[in-house]
């Protein structure tokens, strides 16, 4: 049994993974603050005597003996990281080096949750690993990109210096259920609104692209990564290569949940990145992964679950 800190471990993509990590019979403890997270991702997990819940802000030092840490803390809706970026720096860069410093000290290896930000608005499409970005770094995005970015460098000079057993994976668009409803990120945005009736928010023209990637999938390749050798540090794009217009998306959500809804445009958003699409080769060289859930039956799955959420609250 393997004893491992998910930071972040309320959120989205947090829970998701304490579920599976406690599944394979691990000792798990989640690390989060509620910015964005919630207990109720995690509530179904409490009475798991293997689960440990520590409300902790992770820009302060914490102390613990894990053989794994993965580094998930971190708003990743445009709207929340906005919200405060000096935090959002500080929750990257401080939170990394208090991860890295903690997992030097105790030999525990360290996954780092970097993203397709750190590519910017890209001018390389589709996008490699070996592609250095083109960010913007006084913009209103450049909190999280900035943040993430020298969150990625001090993972790798925390290897060079300290041999700190490190693994960097870049993940590019992911959703599924345990979104906020009112995350703003735009698979919860359009599914919320399309069961509400109430107006399809494009902001734009919608002719911007994302990949998008259902987060099982996504879990499975994080751990795949955590579960390879030293030698395998990343950086490694996790995401489906499946590429979709944003128009393209509204109207497949119109279409799964047969919503009246009209779709209407909203000014761009800034520095919107204009199409993003990973290259996955490495993902299925060297983790022998690749999604298996594709969009129309990924946003399904959650159209259902914002269905019971809607009728929840
Ligand atoms: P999320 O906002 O649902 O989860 C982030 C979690 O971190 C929340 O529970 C939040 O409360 C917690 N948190 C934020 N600041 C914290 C702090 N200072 N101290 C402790 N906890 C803090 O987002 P998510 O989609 O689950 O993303 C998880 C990670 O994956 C993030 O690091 C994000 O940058 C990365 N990522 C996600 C995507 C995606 O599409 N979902 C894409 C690229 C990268
Ligand atoms: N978007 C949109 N309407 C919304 C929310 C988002 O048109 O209600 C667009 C947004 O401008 C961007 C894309 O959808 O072009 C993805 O946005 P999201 O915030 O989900 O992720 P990110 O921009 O970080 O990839």
């Amino acid at each position: 049994m393997k004893k491992i800190l998910v930071t972040g471990g309320a959120g989205f993509l947090g829970s998701h993974l304490c579920e599976r990590l406690l599944n394979e019979g691990n000792e798990v403890i989640c690390l989060d603050n509620y910015f964005t997270g919630s207990k109720r991702n995690i509530v179904h997990l409490m009475d798991n005597p293997y689960f440990e819940l520590i409300r902790h802000d992770i820009t302060a030092p914490f102390f613990i003996e894990v053989d794994e840490i993965f580094n998930l803390a971190c708003p990743a809706s445009p709207i929340h990281y906005q919200y405060n970026p000096i935090k959002t720096v500080k929750t990257s860069v401080m939170g990394a080096i208090n991860m890295l410093g903690l997992a030097k000290r105790i030999r525990a290896k360290v996954l780092q949750s970097s993203t397709s930000e750190v590519y910017g608005d890209p001018n390389v499409h589709p996008q490699p690993e070996s592609y250095w970005g083109n960010v913007n770094p006084i913009g209103i995005r450049s909190c999280y990109d900035e943040g993430k970015r020298c969150a990625e460098t001090l993972f790798f000079d925390y290897h060079r210096q300290n041999n700190v057993r490190i693994k960097v994976a870049r993940i590019f668009n992911t959703y599924g259920p345990h979104m906020h409803p009112h995350d703003g990120r735009v698979v919860s945005n359009f599914i919320v609104q399309a069961l509400k009736g109430e107006d399809i928010t494009i902001y734009g023209s919608g002719e911007q692209t994302r990949s998008f990637c259902y987060c099982d999938d996504l879990i499975d390749g994080l751990i795949r990564l955590m579960n390879t050798d030293d030698n395998i540090i990343g950086p490694i794009n996790l995401g489906n290569p499946n590429e979709f217009t944003i128009k393209e998306l509204a109207e497949l959500v119109l279409d799964l949940t047969g919503s009246k809804s009209k779709i209407v445009y909203n000014p761009a958003a800034g520095d919107d990145p204009r199409q993003r699409q990973p290259i996955i080769d490495q993902a299925k060289e060297i983790l022998h992964w690749q999604p298996t859930v594709q969009l129309k039956e990924g946003l399904q799955k959650t159209i259902q679950y914002f269905e019971e959420e809607i009728r929840r609250i």
